[in-house]
């Protein structure tokens, strides 16, 4: 898979892409990311990229040309058409679902806003996407692009040991992730669950299963409304619920 993020901070984004995981599989050929300088695509005889809005208002605003120019350019080094996803607080909020869609595209490019935003009339123009990491406002599209090249790049075949690596996470299967220990056993006066040292796989998968829907019951409730649930997790959660009400 290839991702290449259309930015005004090229430094900013490869200084993160090139490290821990997503850096490995980058220097193994499993995945290509670059960071295309917008600004290089300027024909401002000063590389502007930015001016005034029409009708007034604070701040700047990225123009329309150096934005198509650089995308158009990155479109000519692929043999099929990139999905263009434009990071905006404006879009879709991400979830672990439609990443896991976006991560069996072959090109993606990202664009990353900054100042006030983007023209208009170029979003209209190559964008087929709006993604948002969720409902608060950033100075720059650089860390929404990069939270969702990291989460896509960690699903693509070859980064990750195997699939189970990502499968048991937390929102795969919608639910949250059980609680986990390592070593040592005991730290601060509290030892791990007992079952998890008991070497007794049934017993210790159930007990994750249940620990994953207290937890999801707990934190996030609504998400259960979407999870794909036994008769044995209704009980469960029935029995949770009942719990709560007597202590309410
Ligand atoms: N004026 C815009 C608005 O009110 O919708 C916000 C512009 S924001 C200051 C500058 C850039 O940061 C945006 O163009 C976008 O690329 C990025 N950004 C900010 N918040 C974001 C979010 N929650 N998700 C994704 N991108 C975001």
């Amino acid at each position: 898979m290839r991702i290449d993020i259309m930015t005004l901070f090229p430094d900013m984004c490869r200084a993160v892409y090139s490290e821990s995981i997503v850096g490995r599989a980058v220097s193994n050929g499993i995945l290509e990311i670059n960071a295309v300088n917008i600004r290089d695509f300027s024909t401002d005889k000063h590389n502007r990229v930015d001016d005034t809005p029409y009708g007034g208002g604070m701040g700047m605003l990225m123009q329309a040309q150096p934005i198509f120019d650089c995308c158009k350019h990155i479109e000519s080094t692929m043999s099929t058409k990139p999905h263009v996803i434009y990071m905006s607080p404006q879009g879709a909020v991400l979830n672990q679902q439609r990443v896991k869609e976006l991560s069996k595209l072959e090109n993606i490019v990202i664009l990353c806003g900054h100042y006030e935003g983007v023209d208009e009339r170029v979003l209209e123009e190559i964008v087929d996407e709006e993604i948002s990491v969720g409902d608060y406002v950033l100075t720059g599209g650089e860390l929404p692009a990069l939270v969702l090249t990291d989460c896509i790049a960690r699903m693509v075949d070859g980064v990750l040991p195997n699939e189970e690596a990502y499968s048991s996470e937390s929102h795969y299967n919608v639910l949250l992730e059980h609680p986990q220990y390592t070593k040592p056993y005991e730290w601060n006066g509290k030892n791990v669950p007992e079952v998890l040292i008991s070497g007794h796989h049934a017993n210790i998968d159930e007990w994750k299963r249940m620990q994953s829907l207290k937890r999801t019951f707990e934190r996030r409730p609504e998400l259960l409304e979407r999870a794909e649930l036994s008769k044995k997790d209704m009980l469960f959660l029935q029995k949770l619920r009942s719990e709560t009400k007597k202590t309410d």
